[in-house]
């Protein structure tokens, strides 16, 4: 149905009626900053935006647009590269309302609302000193994050945020209100554990959290030309070093920032984040190796892990393009042809050419979860963001060929959250055929339809 003729209909009317959130539509003031999301090069029009504000409205949503049958999107922190939160032309059942996070200090938990960005997560943490693994940023919807299974900077030494996952309230594609956790729905948690929005709207996820008072960041640059040494001692620094080193090795443009020295402003950058969960003294000891390397402009802070989470926000409004390659090994021959693409990179921009490390919890934990990839020591994670459209097919080409030298050491498996759109094949990589074989009976019985299939999409398994 088209936009123009829903405007004004009696469904549209019967899903006001009785809505605690708002319904917006084309025609409304507030349309274009409800369709916005983080990635620029998307644009689609919904029919219609139901900004939900409780599970009820969640299930009245959804039996809305499967009235009309209307294509649905589910929008949490609005960051899939792929712009899966949005639809032209169908609903959108945007969580964003539904952002609260009440912690229990005792129990160290966290319950927390569908719709919560990773920041209002963190701060609820913060004064009580308790944190869990988080995406790299604060900007990130818990939900997709977490569904997705959620790498961030302290996955070394808590696992990925779904190792920390207690339960999940979920509106099925029926609107029926279900739990899940170890031992209710256990087929059903397990499948949360990384195969994404497909079961149903998370409407809120409790979490275990850590005691954690302080981290420590340090950002140690050093001009492009010096990479592949740095490279090569941060790969045999990381080899050995404790589960609370995190960080990754990054290229990237010289921000315009007082560490940063001059003639490096502007340029490409190589840096070693190592991030580290304690305190600066313990910090510097251990990471003694990176440090003696003689860098050229350094920022090493200990601060509270919240603020840690948004000292790398990116900007929104850019264009984006990412991909991943998670490596078995990381031998110099694989080093070397890293660091060369790192000079195919548009440069200045805000892109980013990232090997970050794994290991420690994250390849201990839970090797039953349906995520391959988090057994691979190495990710190579090419993160383009650009402004002007001319670049488009340059941001898309370095990606490729940096997956395209990478084959040789590639495990085959890839983190689903880290790459847009690239194939069912890549799709069921990110799981495994098994995994995938035992998803889809999982998706067939709480989503025969595939009402859920704006995502990494598991096709429901065909009735026996
Ligand atoms: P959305 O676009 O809103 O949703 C993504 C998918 O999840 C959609 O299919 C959507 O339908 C579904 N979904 C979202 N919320 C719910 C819900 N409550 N119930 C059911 N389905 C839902 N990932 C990492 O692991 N580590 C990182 O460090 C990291 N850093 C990032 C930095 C930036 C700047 C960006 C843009 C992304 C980053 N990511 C990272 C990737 C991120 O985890 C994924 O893009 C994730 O899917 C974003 O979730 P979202 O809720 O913000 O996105």
């Amino acid at each position: 149905m088209a936009s123009e003729t829903l405007g004004g209909t009696a469904a549209l009317k019967d899903l006001r009626d009785g809505f605690t959130g708002e319904v917006i539509t084309p025609d409304g003031p507030a349309y274009d900053e409800a369709r916005t999301i983080f990635n620029a090069m998307i644009d689609r029009r919904p029919s219609a935006i139901a900004q939900c504000e409780t599970p009820e409205d969640i299930a009245k949503a959804l039996r809305f647009g499967r009235d009309l049958d209307l294509e649905i999107a589910v929008r949490g922190g609005g960051h899939s590269v792929a712009g899966m939160s949005l639809t032209d032309g169908g609903l959108v059942i945007d969580l964003r309302r539904m952002s609260a996070v009440v912690v229990d200090p005792g129990a160290r938990t966290a319950e927390v609302a569908g719709g919560a960005t990773m920041s209002h997560l963190d701060r609820a943490g913060e004064p009580y000193g308790l944190a869990t693994t988080g995406g790299r940023v604060s900007t990130t919807g818990v939900g997709g994050f977490t569904l997705g299974g959620g790498a961030g900077w302290l996955d070394r030494k808590y696992g990925l945020i779904c190792d920390n996952l207690l339960s999940v309230h979920l509106v099925t594609s029926d609107g029926n209100a279900v739990r899940a956790s170890e031992d209710e729905n256990p087929e059903l948690f397990w499948a949360l554990h990384g195969g994404g929005g497909n079961f149903g709207v998370a409407t809120s996820f409790s979490f275990r959290l850590h005691p954690l008072p302080t981290v420590t960041a340090m950002m140690l640059l050093w001009p492009a030309d010096a990479g592949r040494d740095v490279t090569r001692a941060y790969r045999d620094f990381l080899e050995s070093a404790p589960d609370e080193v995190g960080g990754g090795l990054i290229f990237l443009t010289g921000p315009p920032e007082e560490f940063v020295p001059e003639h490096m402003v502007g340029q490409l950058v190589c840096m070693a984040l190592v991030t580290y969960a304690g305190g600066e003294a313990e910090a510097r000891e251990v990471a003694r190796p990176m440090l003696g390397l003689g860098h050229a402009g350094e920022m090493i802070v200990e601060l509270p892990y919240a603020e840690l989470q948004c000292m790398l926000d990116d900007p929104p409004g850019c264009r984006n393009y990412w991909s991943a390659e998670h490596l078995d090994s990381f031998p110099d021959e694989a080093v070397d042809l890293f660091c060369a693409r790192a000079s195919d990179m548009i440069v200045p921009s805000p892109s980013q050419h990232v090997l970050f490390p794994q290991g420690g919890a994250t390849a201990r934990m839970n090797p039953d979860f349906p995520i391959p990839w988090r057994r691979a020591p190495w990710v190579a994670h090419p993160f383009g963001l650009w402004e002007d459209p001319a670049d488009d097919e340059r941001a898309r080409r370095w990606a490729h060929d940096i997956r395209a030298d990478l084959q040789p050491w590639s495990s085959g498996a890839v983190y689903l959250n880290f790459i847009g759109y690239e194939g069912e094949e890549r799709v069921i990589a990110g799981f495994g055929p098994e995994n995938y074989r035992r998803l889809a009976a999982v998706k067939a019985e709480y989503d025969p339809d595939n009402v859920f299939r704006l995502n990494h999409n598991i096709k429901p398994a065909p009735a026996a």
